[in-house]
């Protein structure tokens, strides 16, 4: 398997000020394709680090990504280093400057392609992938058999050079196979015995399939990984197993989805032909934001409420205010309020509710930060649960509490 070494360059990384999201979007699109990432550097906009690691990394790696420090300010060093350490000359390339005056032109920008032009100007012996989403193109270089990209540190200009060009790329230069994966989530039975009864079936399976058991909560979890080099037999392959498998495990499957618990859900609300609300709180539109985050939402989420305000509860969801003076607004009761009157103003099958305490500090009425009551409310019938997570950041809270409630729902 091909090795690969990501580089983030950029001083606005090490100082805090920005998350590295490039490496994590980088490393599953060259997993996608059997590449594995073996390290990732975050190094600052200076020439000598650069070509350090640039070192460092050739001496491990069959792939080097780099990303950041190609703008035109001269805080950003990425190309001096290149062309210093492959020991090549910056020169104006002209496909490039003609790709860059078009790009200008189109924006209706061509008073600055001048102060652009630097943009053009790469390592000779580079070979250039285009960038239609900003002015610094993608480099290319090759010492020994290994190849080097430096791309933009912008990540909606990484994203598309990468799934778009790199990794096409890539798959022809290696010769790399598919990965397809997909989950059949069981319910009912436990893992040991699943395995049993699945036994002749999984000794069976064609060697280019691999299957993995993930238990989560009172579920299971199978993962089927099929590679190969062809992307669309791959996924015959995988369905024709899947529908061997369906059989076996009968009414206990609930889904047949991708990875994610969004998707999951996103199939049985479909196939069941149920429609979904939301009424939050504390995780301030994160479970409708994940909801939606499907594409096809619309057949089944049919909106959410964000309410915030204490008074909102009560005039909106209709919590009634009673309720809130008896038991706090961040209680089992006043949850169990928010889902009805969700249910209710929306008219769904199914309506969810959150209150809590994201924190820092402690609620209006005391509670404790990280606490948090949810609602789920199918019909007529409805379950309250609590959760108390006092160590989680404010977002990374929202979005635990967002992911539990879908989780238990599914
Ligand atoms: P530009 O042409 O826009 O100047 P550049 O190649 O010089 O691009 P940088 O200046 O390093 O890129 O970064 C541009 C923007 O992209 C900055 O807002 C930065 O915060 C963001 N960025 C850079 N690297 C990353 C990264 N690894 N993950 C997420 N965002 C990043
Ligand atoms: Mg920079």
């Amino acid at each position: 398997m091909e090795k690969a070494v990501l580089i983030t360059i950029g001083d606005e990384i090490l100082s805090g000020n920005t998350v590295d999201t490039n490496s994590n979007f980088i490393a599953t699109e060259l997993k996608n394709i059997g590449i594995q990432v073996t390290q990732i550097f975050t190094i600052s906009d200076e020439i000598d680090t650069i070509k350090n690691t640039l070192e460092a990394a050739f001496k491990v790696g069959d792939l080097i990504i780099t990303t950041g420090g190609l703008g035109p300010t001269r805080d950003d060093k990425t190309k001096k280093a290149l062309a210093e350490f492959f020991n090549d000359e910056i020169a104006l390339d002209e496909v490039t400057f003609n790709h860059l005056k078009n790009y200008m032109e189109r924006r209706g920008r061509l008073d600055i392609l001048e102060r652009n032009k630097e943009q053009a100007f790469v390592p000779s012996k580079s070979v250039v992938f285009q960038n239609h989403y900003g002015t610094a193109p993608c480099m290319m270089m090759e010492q020994d058999g290994k190849l080097c990209f430096s791309l933009p540190g912008v990540p909606y200009e990484v994203k598309p050079l990468i799934k778009d060009q790199i990794i096409p790329y890539l798959k022809e230069k290696f010769n790399l196979y598919y990965l397809h994966t997909r989950i059949v989530s069981v319910v009912g039975i436990p893992e040991s015995i699943l395995a049993d009864i699945i036994e002749d079936w999984e000794l069976a399976l064609p060697e280019n399939l691999a299957l993995s058991y993930l238990p989560v909560g009172t579920r299971v979890k199978l993962r089927i990984t099929a590679s190969g080099d062809n992307e669309n037999a791959l996924k015959q392959q995988t369905e024709d197993e899947i529908q061997k498998l369906l059989p076996l495990v009968g009414d206990h499957v609930i889904a047949v989805s991708e990875d994610k618990i969004e998707k999951i859900l996103a199939e049985i609300l479909t196939e069941r032909k149920l429609t979904i609300s939301t009424a939050e709180s504390c995780t301030g539109g994160e479970l409708a934001k994940m909801i939606t985050s499907n594409s096809g939402s619309s057949k089944y989420f049919m909106g959410g409420i964000v309410a915030y305000a204490t008074e909102k509860k009560t005039e909106i969801l209709k919590v009634s205010k009673e309720t809130v003076h008896q038991f706090t607004v961040v209680s089992e009761q006043v949850a169990g309020e928010m889902a009805k009157g969700c249910q209710e103003l929306f008219g769904t099958d199914i309506s969810l509710s959150t209150t809590g305490v994201a924190g820092p500090g402690r609620g209006e009425d005391g509670k404790e930060v990280g606490t948090v009551f949810y609602t789920i409310r199918i019909n007529e019938k409805e379950v309250t649960s609590k959760l108390y997570m006092p160590h989680l950041e404010r977002l990374d809270f929202m979005n635990f509490v967002s992911q539990k409630v879908i989780q238990d729902l599914v």
